[in-house]
């Protein structure tokens, strides 16, 4: 091809422009701007390198993307982002963000990371009462937008309690009718946590009848699997993995694993591996993503981590009676021994609990400060009820950076509420920042549009969102704007109540709900119902 002299190309491109009718220009100024994000570079998340791009935004969309001074477009407001990098708002991909409570509307650690969407209902705990849910956060305000899961331990346990058994007849149609209540008021799907109690109890082909009610709604099935790797006499990881696929294959949903991540030491290196059980079913056509956090520590609960099924079974009452018979105590005491250490021992649990003396604590410190062994101190802690704890070094660093480069990961917070003053895991502060500097800036893991990439375009369109994830005219405006130099994210496993660093701009739905660095207040989050915008 022949090279064309750039002063030539252009004045073929303005004479180009200047015959052109009126209204027929590559970018004709919209109608009405009210906003307009000027001079920023904008990484639109579908991958592409960033460009230099203006933003137009009237009411909740996106209406203008060019050169505003060229395009002769007026604005209401211009806000100048030169110098400051702009992508989609970022999805979390599995939050254990409270959207009711005061401290959890306001999402303010969310904003802090660019998060404009949260997906909560995650590890089988959503409700099936969606619609007043919603209604709800629309009358109230929410400062992020949501889209949520129904619950298979959430319903299990309201039809049958925490029975280990299979469901009648009569209880099975009771769940599927939940769940497609769930479906009919715009949930995106059906979650499980098969590792834990009751969703533990339910055999793959009870989880299969119930997804194939979601699969009449288009929904995905999003699982965290019976094993992630450390889970105590149960059908390890690659059988887990495989057993969340064929749950998603045999219903015909699109499956997606939470905190995708093999665990354990003995799965140390294991990356490849776990990729490839997903690559492996890509390959035969079903749809299988992940998404994952950049952290190497867990959090979930004491009972959930020392206390094999059996000794749970029937609720709170009968564990404790368990623990009141010399000979069960001894039995289990060598079963909780047996899963301290396939979690690496009693010094990698800390506690994330504000209850008086366990507060930060590992549980070795705290036996041995009881003069106990670790697994009776583990019984004396639950006979007070469970604990929040910290599973450190459970995911391999190395791992992690393996599956961050798959085009299929998503990014998760999977974090709760840090409220309050107790230690929490930092990834609720952190997870979306970490990523960002560590694995694209500083370290080079994955290219900063491959993890914006997998922040933003790839999660809305696997849920479905069409109008969502990719700063493009026509989408909805949900833009995080950062100050790149500045990224971080600053809490710590020691220290974790620090917000991230480096994002300048929060706007959902057109609105501004964080700007200059602090949240505004404004409440411009909105239920994304599937199927429904
Ligand atoms: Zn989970």
């Amino acid at each position: 091809m022949k090279r064309f002299p750039l002063s030539l190309l252009i004045l073929v491109l303005v004479g180009m422009v200047c015959q052109a009718p009126a209204g027929a220009s590559a970018n004709p100024a919209p109608a009405e701007v009210e906003l307009l994000l000027a001079g920023g570079r904008v990484l639109d998340g579908a991958g592409n390198d960033w460009v230099y791009r203006d933003i137009g935004i009237s009411g909740d969309r996106i209406v203008y993307l060019g050169n505003a001074r060229l395009d002769g477009v007026e604005a209401g407001e211009t806000v100048d982002v030169s110098g400051l990098l702009l992508t989609p708002g970022f999805w979390d991909m599995h939050s254990h963000g409270n959207l009711s409570s005061e401290y959890g509307r306001q999402a303010i650690h969310k904003l802090y990371q660019g998060i404009t969407t949260i997906i909560t209902g995650v590890d089988g705990g959503g409700n099936h009462d969606m619609a007043n849910l919603y209604e709800r956060y629309e009358s109230r305000g929410i400062a992020v937008n949501v889209a949520r899961f129904v619950g298979h331990n959430r319903i299990r346990r309201a039809v049958m309690g925490r029975d280990d058994r299979a469901p009648t007849d009569g209880e099975m149609e009771q769940m599927k009718a939940m769940v497609r209540q769930a479906m009919e008021e715009g949930s995106i799907g059906l979650s499980t946590g098969l590792f834990y109690v009751p969703g533990t109890y339910a055999t793959t082909d009870e989880v299969v009848e119930l997804n194939k009610v979601n699969a009449e709604y288009g929904g995905v099935y999003d699982t965290h699997d019976r094993d992630l790797g450390a889970a105590y006499q149960s059908v390890g990881f690659d059988a887990s993995v495989k057993e969340a696929i064929e749950i998603g294959e045999r219903a015909g949903t699109p499956v997606i694993f939470s905190h995708y991540n093999p665990q354990g030491a003995h799965n140390y290196g294991r990356g490849p591996d776990a990729a490839a059980l997903i690559e492996d079913a890509r390959a035969r056509g079903v749809n299988v993503m992940a998404a994952h956090h950049p952290y190497t520590a867990t959090h979930s609960n004491l009972a959930s981590y020392t206390i094999p099924d059996w000794a749970r079974d029937g609720g709170q009452e009968a564990m404790v009676r368990r623990f009141d018979d010399p000979e069960t105590a001894a039995k289990l005491d060598g079963q909780t021994a047996e899963m301290l250490a396939i979690r690496g021992g009693a010094e990698k649990l800390r506690f994330t609990t504000t209850r008086d003396g366990l507060n930060g604590r590992t549980l070795a410190e705290v036996a041995a400060e009881w003069e106990l062994t670790a697994p009776q101190a583990v019984r004396r802690i639950l006979r007070d009820g469970n604990a929040g704890v910290m599973n450190l070094d459970l995911y391999d660093a190395w791992n992690t950076r393996y599956l961050a480069r798959r085009d299929w990961m998503m990014t998760c917070t999977d974090g709760g509420m840090p409220d309050g003053d107790g230690v929490v895991h930092p990834r609720s502060y952190g997870a979306f920042t970490k990523k960002l500097r560590r694995f694209a800036m500083d370290e080079g893991v994955i290219t900063l549009p491959f993890a914006v990439r997998g922040m933003t375009s790839l999660a809305a369109a696997f849920l479905g969102f069409e109008r969502h994830g990719l700063i493009k005219e026509g989408f909805y405006a949900d833009i995080a704007v950062f100050n790149l130099d500045e990224i971080e994210d600053l809490a710590t496993y020691e220290d974790p109540h620090q917000q991230s660093k480096g994002t300048v701009h929060v706007i959902i739905n057109g609105r501004f709900a964080f700007r200059d660095g602090s949240p505004t207040g404004e409440l411009p989050g909105r239920p994304l119902r599937r199927g429904l915008r």
